[in-house]
């Protein structure tokens, strides 16, 4: 791969990292940046995020097509939430499937309108729910831009994971723990052994073990924190196995399990959709 480029001052260019041998801006080209939304609640993006999206020519979102025929996007409901011009959002079908082969088919489609519009002296913004760099469909944009000579920027945010562990109101990791994060887990024995290896295990994408999730839970009794939606409409989170067994396990939840979280008999906040 040529590059990859972010940091806060200019724009890096082909074959530099961060700002060292950053060759001349073609003026003419415009930027495209990942942008970070944050979790869901408008107040957890940063001031930076809002100023780039703001002054974004073109601001892409991924979506899931749902049934009526429409498209999903919590980026887009984020979005709109934080009052940007509606003319300017464009929802980009990005099927949902395990495997990366299939579910990448639609990003050189999507990246060619991007780089036409950023050839075209455009500022393009692809809006990430959490952080655009932690499992986000913006980082094949990044590479794809990396070979094509696009600039490309990225914006850091709040990832779900850390607002979960504070709406809770517990602590991650404290003093030399390790924090494992696991996506797309193959089962619970391979959670079990994160576990088992000692700190924090968070576990992201989490609707794909979603018929053992609650019976390994039951079975090992480790502390637990299930959040959903975390800041969004519908937020719910809870520490109580009795409530996660109500649960659909939607794709936007993640589970914590930790020393930190409440003690398997104590209930902590509730909140029903
Ligand atoms: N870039 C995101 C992660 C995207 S991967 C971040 O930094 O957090 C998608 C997964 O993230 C979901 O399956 C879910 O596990 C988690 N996730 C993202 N937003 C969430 C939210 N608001 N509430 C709960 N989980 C969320």
């Amino acid at each position: 791969m040529g590059s990859i480029f972010s940091h806060s001052g200019m724009p890096a260019a082909m074959g530099a990292i961060g700002n060292s041998a950053a060759p001349a801006r073609d003026d003419a080209q415009g930027v495209l940046y990942g942008v970070s939304l944050g979790p869901g609640e408008p107040e957890l993006i940063t001031l930076k995020a809002l100023r780039i999206l703001e002054r974004s020519e073109v601001i892409c979102c991924p979506g899931t097509p749902d049934r009526m025929g429409g498209m999903a996007s919590l980026a887009l409901d984020i979005l709109r939430a934080l009052g940007l011009p509606e003319s300017r959002f464009r929802v980009m079908a990005v099927p949902m499937f395990r495997n990366p082969e299939i579910a990448g088919k639609k990003y050189p489609e999507h990246f060619s309108a991007i780089a036409g519009a950023c050839r075209e002296g455009k500022t393009v913004a692809v809006a990430s729910v959490g952080d655009a760099g932690f499992f986000s469909t913006f980082t094949p944009f990044m590479q794809m831009a990396a070979r094509e000579g696009i600039m490309c920027r990225v914006v850091a945010g709040v990832p779900a994971f850390l607002a979960a562990g504070a709406a809770a109101c517990i602590p991650l990791a404290l003093h030399d723990d390790r924090v494992t994060v696991v996506a797309m887990a193959a089962g619970t024995e391979e959670l079990e052994r994160a576990v088992q290896a000692g700190g924090t295990v968070v576990v992201m994408k989490l609707s794909t073990i979603r018929k053992e999730l609650v019976p390994w839970l039951e079975r090992s009794g480790h502390p637990f924190l299930y959040a959903e939606k975390v800041g969004m409409p519908g937020e719910f989170i809870t520490s109580d196995i009795r409530q996660l067994r109500r649960r659909s396990i939607p794709y936007f939840s993640l589970l914590i399990c930790s020393r930190h979280c409440p003690q398997p008999a104590q209930n902590i906040e509730h909140k029903e959709a």
